[in-house]
């Protein structure tokens, strides 16, 4: 470190057990930057404050995480087009004194699912559990990749509802449909989907031991399960799917994908494979 190296970040409420300061210091010493990523905890009230210093301090820009990624708009000079039809912000770059936001765990999910489980996404169809920030990053990916049919089960049907009516208007061709987390529906839209994507935090080591649909649901075995809880490894609902022969997949490729095109944001170099199936291997 010295006089000239570029300050870049996480902020966040609670990031004591993040990964992404491991995530981004093995990038940078892969490529021999003279950057340093830091963690910035701050407290919900303490926002605004964050932001003007991160102006005032010249820092290069930060990863935003819980329960900021949706608060942000009011701050950022240049919102990317990505972020404003997803709702949210996780990623911030300072250039010329102006803030720029940016979304990457849509991409994130995105390259995930296609470099990992899925080559063939054309008119299929999908079941998102949850409908927090990662939801709508995910059913934003998922109309990207042109699926035709989307439902979301979610405990508050109402949040369920926003995101079907947010991205109705992004992807009118797709089919998006709410429901209550437990509807009578879920079995038999499971039986038509090709991927069940979970994005609530049940299973997490906050939830630990709590799978994210009924124990009684059947997984047809073509399935593909997919949680983007990265640790435990093996959520409750990975394991019932592993068990049962599905291909599944957790949410550590996702996280290191997102982190990737963050790093590019901030840096102009997108991480090549060596380096990203290095770290797959080591978290
Ligand atoms: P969020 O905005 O707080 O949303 C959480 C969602 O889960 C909401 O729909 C919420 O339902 C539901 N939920 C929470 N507690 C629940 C419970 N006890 N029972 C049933 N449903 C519950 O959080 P988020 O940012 O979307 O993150 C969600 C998860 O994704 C976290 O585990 C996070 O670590 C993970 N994630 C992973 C990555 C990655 O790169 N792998 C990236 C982002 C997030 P209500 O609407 O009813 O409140």
């Amino acid at each position: 470190m010295n006089g000239k190296t570029s300050i870049v970040g996480l902020l966040g409420e609670h990031i004591e057990n993040s990964l992404s300061p491991f995530i981004h210091q093995k990038y940078i010493r892969y490529y021999s930057l003279n950057y340093c990523y830091l963690p910035f905890q701050v407290k919900a009230s303490l926002l605004k404050s964050a932001i003007i210093g991160i102006k005032v301090l010249g820092i290069r820009g930060v990863n935003v995480t819980i329960p900021f990624k949706e608060k942000l708009n009011k701050f950022i000079d240049f919102i990317d087009s990505s972020a404003k039809e997803i709702g949210a912000i996780n990623t911030i770059v300072q250039k010329d004194g102006k803030l720029y936001g940016y979304n990457t765990d849509w991409t994130g999910f995105r390259i995930s699912l296609v470099k990992r489980i899925m080559n063939d996404k054309k008119n299929k169809k999908a079941i998102v559990l949850g409908a927090g920030g990662a939801a709508k990053a995910v059913i934003y990916a998922l109309g990207k990749e042109k699926f035709s049919s989307i439902s979301i089960f979610n405990r508050n049907q109402q949040h369920a509802l926003e995101i079907k009516e947010r991205f109705r208007r992004v992807f009118p061709r797709c089919i998006i449909n709410s429901f209550l987390r437990y509807d009578k529906n879920l079995q038999e839209k499971i039986n038509q989907s090709d991927i069940i994507v979970n994005t609530t935090p049940l299973g997490s080591w906050y939830f630990p031991e709590q799978n994210s649909l009924p124990e009684d649901i059947k997984l047809p075995s073509r399935v593909i399960v997919y949680d983007l809880i990265y640790y435990p490894h093996r959520t409750p609902l990975l394991k019932m799917a592993e068990e049962n022969g599905n291909v599944i997949l957790n949410g550590k490729p996702m996280l290191v994908y997102q982190a990737a095109e963050s790093f590019y944001f901030w840096t102009g170099i997108q991480p090549d494979g060596k380096i990203l199936n290095q770290i797959l291997e080591e978290i």
